[in-house]
């Protein structure tokens, strides 16, 4: 393709991207004429200049799986926070009962969890759907156990190694199982987040060599669990597209959407995903310029314009029509961090946008993927799995372990959610 194409296409993405951003803007700024959550009607609007502008082709509205639907709670999730509830003072003990009535994904971060976690998430969410009536329930789980776990940082480092044996036990003793238990609850509409920080990694840190040794692997499972998975009808897919402060520049875009292409030619095509997700226990919010002041280069300040920019990167490698989740868990504020790579149990955040379905063009639901009070990793330095980021300028002290309750920092999420609880 030539240059001049390319800018071409680019300026019309650029005027696309206003259009939607005005769009998608409506619920959180509420500046422009409110739009149906969803709606779809933009296709081809106007631009200000009058000019017709395109969005990328928008994902079969009948796909998504959390349109219509009841969305699960986890009981185990909601005893957690109701166990520190139980030790905060009577206002933070209100403000934690009321966000713990949220939804969260479920997460299977080890073989044990099947045992621990998948087989009583599904029949509660069964139970839950009983007792709704007639709607359909959607339950959301992140599966989160890949070989070689988190090449390019130390917190989350997982039990599966990086190589044969672990992509075997991977397959064998994690993805079948769960494909099984899955298809014994045809009822319910389940959604997978598939291995977060997992292809990113392959877009941007190959030269960490945990990631390198980690490409094959991570490239080999993940088309796997993609085949296995979507063999099974009432199951959804979105795979790992980190956040703005990651893969928004363009140049990340386009290597990002070469690994998708990749791996879904290796799962069998790109219409066994229905999408990707984004934000995943990060922090950024969804519009506004906060991204501006820490890296002015990047095209994508907030995750609504990531979403949109990345729907068109992903249309160049051919990949259309395709949905996206963000995780709202931790984003309602903006502007917190020195460092936009800060990643660990950010100090000062809240929780964000209430989890719901089609908030806006391209996106399938805002969700609380990483549940709020789980900790990102240890702010120890003595511990194993102690990562620097966790103990640095912008991460909340006295931080136990990955996936560990953090009480003081949910008590701080919920006083800080926006909107308020
Ligand atoms: C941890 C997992 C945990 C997940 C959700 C990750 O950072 O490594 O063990 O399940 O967060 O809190």
């Amino acid at each position: 393709m030539t240059t001049k194409r390319m800018t071409k296409l680019a300026e019309r993405a650029v005027r696309g991207l206003s259009v939607f951003i005005s769009v998608g803007a409506t619920l959180a700024c509420a500046t422009a004429p409110a739009e149906a959550p969803g709606a779809s009607t933009s296709l081809t609007a106007s631009s200000g200049a009058g000019a017709p502008a395109e969005l990328p082709p928008l994902p079969p509205a009948e796909g998504n799986p959390f349109a219509g639907a009841t969305f699960f709670v986890n009981p185990e999730y909601r005893a957690r926070v109701e166990a520190g509830a139980a030790k905060a003072s009577p206002a933070d003990a209100a403000l934690m009962r009321k966000a713990a009535a949220y939804p969260t994904a479920v997460w299977l971060s080890s073989i044990d969890d099947l045992r621990k976690k998948l087989a009583p998430a599904l029949r509660d969410a069964d139970a839950q759907r009983k007792a709704a009536g007639d709607r359909p329930i959607v339950s959301v789980f992140s599966l989160y156990d890949l070989p070689g776990r988190d090449c390019n940082a130390k917190a989350s480092a997982g039990e599966l190694t990086a190589d044969a044996r672990g992509v075997e036990r991977y397959r064998k003793e994690f993805i079948d199982p769960i494909a099984k238990a899955f298809a014994a609850h045809p009822d319910q509409r389940i959604v997978v987040v598939l291995e977060t920080d997992s292809l990113a990694n392959l877009a941007t840190n190959l030269g960490t060599p945990t990631c390198a040794t980690a490409d094959p692997i991570y490239r080999r499972a993940t088309a796997y669990a993609i085949a296995k998975l979507a063999a099974v009808p009432n199951v959804s897919i979105y795979l790992d597209a980190a956040h703005a402060g990651w893969l928004g520049w363009s140049g990340n875009r386009a290597k990002i959407a070469a690994v998708y292409k990749d791996v879904l030619r290796m799962a069998g095509g790109d219409d066994k995903i229905r999408g990707f997700f984004v934000n995943v226990s990060n922090y950024n919010p969804l519009t506004g310029d906060f991204g501006k002041a820490l890296e002015p280069t990047n095209p994508c300040p907030n995750e609504l314009t990531y979403v949109a920019e990345l729907a068109d990167s992903l249309r160049w490698a051919g990949i259309t029509r395709k949905a996206f989740l963000i995780d709202t868990g931790r984003n309602g504020r903006g502007g917190l961090r020195q460092r936009w790579g800060s990643w660990c149990n950010v100090h000062h955040a809240g929780m964000g946008e209430r989890p719901r379905a089609a908030p806006a063009p391209l996106v399938d639901a805002y969700y609380w993927i990483k549940p709020p009070g789980e900790s990102d990793g240890t702010s120890d330095s003595a511990a194993a799995r102690f990562d620097e980021m966790c103990a640095g300028p912008d991460a909340a002290p006295g931080a136990p372990e990955a996936g560990e309750w953090f009480q003081a920092y949910y008590v701080e999420l919920a006083r800080n959610a926006e909107p308020p609880l």
